[in-house]
């Protein structure tokens, strides 16, 4: 795997042939094309947009940010972006904290708009990696509208991981309120318990990681996103299905790369 510095080189590079090379050096087994449709991307396409699927808890957020390093495309996290505008309190975040809190879905509007903004931003024109979004039917429409206008390339990466699995590591999951630092009490302990190892802040739990708000997220996921499988499934999109419940979030990370080569 590169470093942040091979990656910096992606700008002067075509990003399919980069893709290509850096899946070479990642040792890649036992991946699944699920889309029916396994071609390599037309070459002359250069925007990637990457979309990371899966449940609560399946590591869509630790997977973009390996991404993000190695590709030198943008995180675009709508549940990121979200939580930004409650921390500010304006507008937007007013209108969606206490749907965030309970773990329900906030309006498709709302997202829509984030996310077409943040498109716009010259960050985003050679590619970006989608966290989180989209997670409605018309939120996937209305996607399909801002990649086709761009002629953008869509590749749906979907992480699978176990229910149970799911379960321990939302129920185990803390946070450094500081650093947003990502820790988890099974799978990723701190050094010293309930302490951020880098800020020595006291660790939080995310208000919707409690047990009845996790509840309501996982259902969420089933009813109103895991269905936009067969939707790209139909209209022809690459998708993938990826192991991500046994291995090691590195592991998860190089079986994308050679995936989307
Ligand atoms: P997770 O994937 O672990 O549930 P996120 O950080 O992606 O966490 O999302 C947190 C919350 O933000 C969701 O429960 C929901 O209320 C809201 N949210 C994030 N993305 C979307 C989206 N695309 N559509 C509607 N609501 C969203």
């Amino acid at each position: 795997m590169r470093g942040a510095s091979a990656a910096g080189a992606a700008h002067s590079k075509d990003l399919g042939v980069e893709i290509q090379d850096l899946a070479r050096e990642s040792q890649v087994t036992n991946s699944e094309p699920l889309g029916g449709n396994n071609q390599i991307p037309n070459p002359k396409s250069q925007i990637l947009a990457l979309i990371l699927f899966g449940p609560p808890g399946s590591g869509k957020g630790t997977q973009a940010k390996l991404l993000v390093k190695t590709l030198s495309i943008p995180q675009i996290s709508t549940g990121d972006m979200l939580r930004e505008h409650v921390r500010k309190g304006n507008a937007v975040g007013t209108k969606v904290e206490a749907k965030m809190k309970a773990g329900i879905l906030v309006k498709d509007e709302v997202v829509n708009g984030l996310v077409a903004e943040r498109l716009a931003q010259p960050d985003a024109a050679r590619g970006f990696i989608l966290d989180g979004y989209p997670r409605t039917r018309a939120q996937a429409e209305t996607l399909c509208g801002m990649l086709n206008s761009r002629g953008a390339e869509a590749v749906v990466i979907h992480l699978v991981v176990d229910y149970n699995e799911v379960i321990a590591r939302l129920t185990g999951r803390r946070q450094c309120p500081v650093c947003g630092t990502l820790y988890n009490l099974k799978f990723k302990p701190s050094k010293v318990p309930g302490v951020c190892d880098l800020e020595g802040a006291a660790l939080i739990i995310r208000e919707d990681d409690r047990e009845e708000v996790i509840r309501e997220r996982l259902d969420a996921y089933a009813k109103q996103t895991e269905p936009l499988i067969e939707f790209y499934r139909q209209n022809g999109t690459r998708l993938y299905d990826v192991d991500a419940s046994s291995e090691p979030p590195e592991a998860v990370f190089g079986k994308i790369l050679a995936l989307i080569q």
